[in-house]
C-alpha cells in the first residue's frame, strides 16, 4: 500500500514544525522534522572543529557518523548522534548558523536523501524542510509552501527564545532570519523555493489556531481523508 505524503516547505520559524507537528497528531501521520537533521550534521561539524563550509572536511567527516532518528513515547522525535541524544543540543542558535552552513553543501544533501525517503515510504508523513516538495519528495500528494514576514517570524523566535531560557535581542534575531532566508534562497544546492503545485500559506497575520486550521483544510482537500 503506499504512503500518503505532504511535504511542507518554507523558511525558517516560519511555524512548520509546530503546525506540522499538530497537524500530523490530529490526522495520525508521522511528522518528520527534517531540520533537526541537518542540524545534527551541523552540531557534528562544531563539536570536531570542521569547518562548516569546507566541502571536503564535511565530506570526510560523514563516514563516521550515525544519525538516527527516533519517536518517544510520546511521540517526539528525538536525533540521536553516534547513540548520543542531542535532540536540546542542536536548538542551541550558534547549531543554527552551522547548520545553515553544512546544508548548503551537496555532499551533505545527497548523504541524507535516502533517510528522509525511506521514513515516507513506510510511513505516511507531514515531513517540514526547504526541499521537500521540489526535490525529495516531488511527487507528494500535497505541498505547501509556509511563510511569515520576516519579522512576524523574528517575534516568534524570539518569545520561543525567552521560553526555553536563552533570550536574545530582536535585532540579532531578526538579522540571523534575513541571513540565513538569504543563505536558504541562494545557495546552489536545493535553494529555497516554492513548488509550483504548492499551496501558499502565509501565516503572518493568523494564530496558531488559525494557521492549524487552515493547514489542515489544505491536507483534507488534497487527500480526501
Ligand atoms: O528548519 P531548521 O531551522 O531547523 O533547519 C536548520 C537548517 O537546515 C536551515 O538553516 C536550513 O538551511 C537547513 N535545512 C535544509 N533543508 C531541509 C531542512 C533544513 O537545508 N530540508
Amino acid at each position: 500500500m503506499s504512503t500518503i505524503r505532504v511535504a511542507i516547505d518554507g523558511p525558517s520559524g516560519a511555524g512548520k514544525s509546530t503546525l506540522a507537528r499538530a497537524a500530523a497528531a490530529t490526522m495520525g501521520f508521522l511528522y518528520v522534522d527534517t531540520g533537526a537533521i541537518y542540524r545534527t550534521v551541523g552540531l557534528s561539524a562544531r563539536d570536531r572543529g570542521v569547518d562548516p563550509g569546507d566541502e571536503p572536511a564535511v565530506a570526510a567527516m560523514l563516514p563516521s557518523l550515525r544519525v538516527e532518528l527516533r519517536y518517544d513515547e510520546a511521540g517526539q522525535q528525538r536525533m540521536l548522534l553516534n547513540g548520543r541524544d542531542v535532540s536540546g543540543e542542536i536548538r542551541l542558535p550558534e547549531v543554527s548558523r552551522y547548520a545553515s552552513a553544512v546544508s548548503a553543501l551537496p555532499v551533505v544533501r545527497a548523504y541524507l536523501m535516502e533517510t528522509q525517503r525511506e521514513l515516507a515510504r513506510k510511513h505516511d508523513v507531514i515531513m517540514d524542510g526547504r526541499d521537500i516538495g521540489t526535490v525529495v519528495l516531488p511527487d507528494a500528494e500535497v505541498k505547501v509552501f509556509l511563510t511569515a514576514s520576516p519579522r512576524a517570524r523574528a517575534e516568534r523566535r524570539c518569545r520561543e527564545l525567552e521560553e526555553r531560557g536563552t533570550p536574545q535581542p530582536f535585532e540579532e534575531v531578526l538579522r540571523d532570519i534575513e541571513d540565513r532566508d538569504f543563505r536558504d534562497t541562494h545557495r546552489e544546492a536545493a535553494p529555497l523555493r516554492q513548488a509550483e503545485d504548492a499551496v501558499l500559506l502565509d501565516t503572518s497575520a493568523l494564530d496558531f489556531r488559525q494557521s492549524l486550521e487552515a493547514l489542515l483544510v489544505i491536507i483534507r482537500e488534497r487527500t480526501g481523508l
